[in-house]
């Protein structure tokens, strides 16, 4: 399987789902390369992949901040010297009513899930189409696929990831692969940044039923990234097999 030695961008890797990827990656010998907010959590994260032997290099990165994706490439192929996989994963779900009129989880959601994505998009496309190379992976959502009360706008932003990901898929002239993860319950700290009190209720409900182990959508990405390079896996959804 051909996962040894390549090298990895993980955004949202400070905690859930990125982490667990960036732990399983190393271990299969990629050098992998994290992003996101909280730098205790990346230094430790850091710490643990290197006492395992694994190799790993981080950077505090903002994905609103156009300028922390562009930085977040340029480390990878500073560091390593070219760039094999992006893994768009950071994410937010301020789920409520459309009714209550939370405008600003709105941009939010919009502005991490959505631009966020296309901020790494933009950042890592210059460097595949110059190196004939690459694979990008975004972590999409089956709230995208089965559109459920509270999760309107969190679903359009997956979905938007899910359309744009199609057509750059067409247009990459074999120079890229281009894979969607779309996970169901997953048991991560995700419910725990929900502002609405009754929303985070009930998910957190929802993921103490049936979720599934960040672990889980790892080995979904292990599988996509180890393929032969003529092998490009497209859309993979992962769901609790209890899900609705
Ligand atoms: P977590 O809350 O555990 O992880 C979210 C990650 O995103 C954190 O590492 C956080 O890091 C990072 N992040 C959030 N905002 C930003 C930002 N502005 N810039 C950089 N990083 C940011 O949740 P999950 O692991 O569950 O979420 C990972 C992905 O999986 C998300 O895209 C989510 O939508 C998706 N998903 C999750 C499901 C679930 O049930 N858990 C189901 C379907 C999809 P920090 O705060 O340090 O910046």
């Amino acid at each position: 399987m051909q996962t040894k030695g390549k090298v990895v961008i993980i955004t949202g890797a400070s905690s859930g789902i990125g982490e667990a990827i960036a732990i399983t990656l190393a271990a299969k010998g990629a050098k992998v390369v994290l992003g996101a907010r909280r730098q205790e959590r990346l230094e430790k994260l850091i710490s643990r992949i290197k006492a395992d032997g694994g190799e790993a290099v981080y950077r505090v990165t903002d994905i609103k901040q156009r300028d922390d994706l562009v930085k977040l490439v340029n480390l990878a192929c500073q560091t390593y010297g070219h760039l094999d996989v992006i893994i768009n994963n950071a994410g937010i779900a301020r789920l409520s009513r459309m009714d209550d009129g939370q405008v600003e989880d709105w941009e939010e959601m919009i502005d991490v899930n959505l631009k966020g994505t296309l901020y790494g998009v933009a950042a890592a496309l210059p460097i595949f189409k110059q190196q004939g190379f690459g694979h990008i992976i975004n972590i999409i959502s089956t709230s995208g696929i089965k559109i459920a009360p509270l999760q309107g706008v969190y679903a359009g932003t997956k979905n938007a990831v899910r359309t744009i990901a199609e057509a750059l898929r067409q247009e990459s002239g074999g120079n890229y692969r281009v894979t969607g993860i779309s996970p169901g319950f997953v048991n991560t700290e995700l419910v725990e940044h929900i502002p609405d009190e009754a929303a985070r209720a009930a998910m957190k409900e929802k993921m103490a039923q049936i979720a599934i182990a960040p672990q889980d959508i790892a080995n979904a990405v292990l599988y996509a990234i180890s393929q032969p390079a003529n092998v490009d896996v497209g859309d993979i959804v992962i769901r609790p097999t209890v899900q609705d």
